[in-house]
């Protein structure tokens, strides 16, 4: 039995509310290869509520749990965008590509490896 973790991903279109923002993510090859630069993963288009999420590179197909982890991360980018926080002049995309990257990691196992905060997050979720 193959392991779950490793499954090429099948993540189909869906809108994920952000803050006060709705975004779709799009999985679709043909807009995400045309939309999205060579060596990214994802990309989070805050003006047009969208999180491009590459599923495959160079015709081998990108690991779930991989695709899944970029998504965290673009989420991420999502909540500092809705957030506010970039207005403070301060954080600098550099800046922000930093913080992102540095907790995507902790965040993505804290919801993948504990069954109880999956419990709870599944018994909040709405239809
Ligand atoms: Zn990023």
């Amino acid at each position: 039995m193959p392991c779950p973790h490793r499954q090429e991903s099948d993540i189909r279109p869906f809108k994920l509310k952000i803050g006060q923002l709705e975004y779709e993510v799009v999985t679709d090859p043909d807009e995400v290869e045309s939309n999205i630069a060579d060596d990214s993963l994802g990309e989070t288009r805050h003006l047009e509520g969208k999180i491009l999420l590459r599923t495959r590179h160079r015709g081998a197909p990108i690991p779930e749990d991989r695709v899944v982890e970029t998504l965290v991360h673009e989420l991420l980018h999502a909540a500092v965008f809705v957030s506010g926080i970039r207005s403070d002049e301060e954080i600098t995309s550099e800046l922000e590509e930093r913080m992102v990257s540095a907790v995507t990691g902790p965040l993505y196992a804290a919801l993948t490896t504990s069954r109880e905060l999956r419990n709870h997050l599944r018994g909040m979720a709405v239809s």
